[in-house]
């Protein structure tokens, strides 16, 4: 068991959320005190409790820098209170990260730590972009060095004109600030104009950049670039030995592309994790949110007939789940679902009832309600038959209609949830989005397009921002944007997730 009163110092690994440790998820997950800086990617601050305080102690423009003994200060005041602390560092704490200080100051105040070790920037740098620190020919020592230490300092602390002549592979945190004075300081020590660099920014992160170059055209290369802080920079030959050839990270499909999705938070995991491996920056702007029917007696109903139905019509796959969940409510026992049969208006609702071994009869071709009411018709066993379709609060109207009016079926309709349009402005992601725009947003139903059309006014994109391609799940979302003057760029032959990510690796391929 974790003791209460204690501080952790967490490495938070070098930016990608997924190269933080196991450990150090564990402990954010269960801390009362989240100390961080701003090298920690944000993202890891989502894994805390509700009830976590989270401080933020980085440097930031605007902002008066925490001194350190006030860092040092706030951990001890609340591991002394009993608090269990995370205090979160970028890549390993060990490695220019005034650790020791920290330590010492809780040593001094009696207080336990732990110290957990994180994948540090040079080498997460250099796998992400294809860049080996030793190579058997060429490449036997691997220093790390730090530019300065402290923005406030002026003068570089290392004599980078020793470090001429050990050979092996220089590794430089740092360094961008004084990057052209440790570059001359080299070469006056005598290392070769010719000898082979990289200067790698935003390491791991979907805004990595890298260049190649000479020691002696790496200054000017890096300003062609505009790479900025944080940045590692590279020198030695083992770097030079795969070049440009060995890109993989960002030679995947969608990098560097940033997608807006639009569905409610909690059901866009699947999707963003699709994009990410893809390389791709998601952002989240929940559009719409799902909320459950409230009319209990009419669901009464419905469950205690449902051996009538022989039918079961479903229009998504929101209404799908919270249909099961129920049922399972209600009986607890797959076997009293009977022999009604399914139909679904498409793929990602079909694969709810799968998953629990239900057979689907119909997935329409094309995923609208108009279609699936007709292949239901087509089915002809609808007439005088009972059918039950479970809706939201939209889009039934016609799909009800063409089950009575042509099929002559006898409809019951349990809309078991509302969809109702969030409030943007409580996105998180919202700032990010106006500021810098994205490559492609991602309108999943009608109700996430009406809702951007009500809120455009809180949308609209800031000045030299980027226009996102606008991309629909199928016809009907794609006819209300069309309606509302939105030109919708890709829509989905066959509304899917997979569907969609081909389409955007083919879009920007
Ligand atoms: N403890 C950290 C280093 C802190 S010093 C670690 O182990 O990685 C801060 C410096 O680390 C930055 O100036 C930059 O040189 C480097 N750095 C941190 N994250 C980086 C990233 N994602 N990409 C490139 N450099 C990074």
């Amino acid at each position: 068991m974790i003791n209460k009163g204690m501080v952790y110092l967490v490495g938070a690994g070098p930016g990608e959320p997924k190269l933080s440790t196991l450990r150090a998820k564990e402990l954010i997950e269960r801390c009362d005190v989240l100390v961080f800086d701003n090298l920690a990617n944000p993202e890891l601050r989502k894994w805390t409790r509700k009830e976590c305080i989270q401080i933020d102690v980085g440097k930031s423009p605007g902002r008066h820098t925490v001194e350190q003994r006030d860092i040092e200060k706030t951990l001890v005041e609340h591991a002394v209170s009993g608090s269990m602390v995370v205090r979160l560092k970028g890549g390993d704490p060990f490695v220019f990260g005034r650790c020791a200080e920290e330590m010492l100051a809780l040593d001094k105040a009696d207080i336990s730590y732990e110290v957990v070790p994180g994948v540090t920037a040079a080498l997460a740098c250099a796998g992400y972009a294809g860049l080996p620190l030793s190579h058997r020919e060429c490449g036997s020592t691997i220093s790390f060095l730090t530019g300065h230490e402290d923005l406030t300092k002026e003068e570089l602390r290392v004599d980078f004109s020793k470090f001429a002549q050990i050979g092996g592979t220089l590794c430089i945190y740092m360094g961008m600030s004084k990057l052209e004075e440790i570059v001359e300081k080299l070469l006056n020590g005598g290392m070769s104009p010719d000898i082979p660099s990289a200067v790698v920014s935003n390491g791991t992160l979907p805004s990595q950049k890298k260049i190649i170059s000479s020691l002696k055209d790496l200054v000017s290369s890096t300003k062609n670039a505009g790479l900025g802080a944080p940045a590692i920079v590279f020198i030695g030959n083992a770097i030079g030995r795969t070049g440009d050839k060995a890109n993989w990270f960002e030679k995947r499909p969608l990098f560097d592309r940033k997608i807006v999705l639009t569905r409610p938070t909690g059901q866009v995991s699947k999707f963003k994790e699709k994009l990410e491996q893809l390389g791709a920056e998601v952002m989240e702007l929940p559009l719409i949110k799902i909320l459950p029917s409230e009319d209990k007696k009419l669901i009464a109903e419905v469950f205690a007939g449902i051996a009538t139905y022989e039918w079961a019509v479903f229009t998504s796959a929101n209404g799908a789940r919270e249909f099961l969940r129920l049922f399972f409510l209600a009986y607890g026992d797959i076997r009293s679902f009977g022999p009604m049969r399914i139909a679904c208006v498409g793929e990602s609702t079909a694969e709810v009832f799968r998953s629990h071994c239900l057979e689907v009869e119909i997935v329409a071709e094309k995923s609208t309600a108009e279609n699936l009411a007709k292949d239901l018709v087509a089915t002809d066993s609808l007439d005088s038959a009972n059918v039950l379709v479970v809706t939201g609060n939209r889009n039934r109207e016609i799909l009800v209609q063409m089950l009575e009016d042509v099929g002559h079926a006898i409809v019951d309709t349990l809309p078991l949830y509302e969809t109702d349009f969030t409030d943007v402005t409580e996105a998180s992601d919202l700032k990010k989005f106006r500021e810098l725009g994205a490559d492609a947003i991602i309108f999943t139903s009608s109700s996430t397009a009406l809702s951007y059309i009500e809120q455009e006014d809180d949308l609209v994109l800031n000045q030299g921002a980027t226009k996102p391609i606008i991309c629909s799940f199928g016809p009907e979302t794609s006819k209300t944007l069309s309606e509302n003057e939105l030109t919708v760029e890709l829509e989905c032959a066959n509304p899917s997730i997979e569907d969609m990510v081909s389409k955007l690796v083919e879009y920007f391929s």
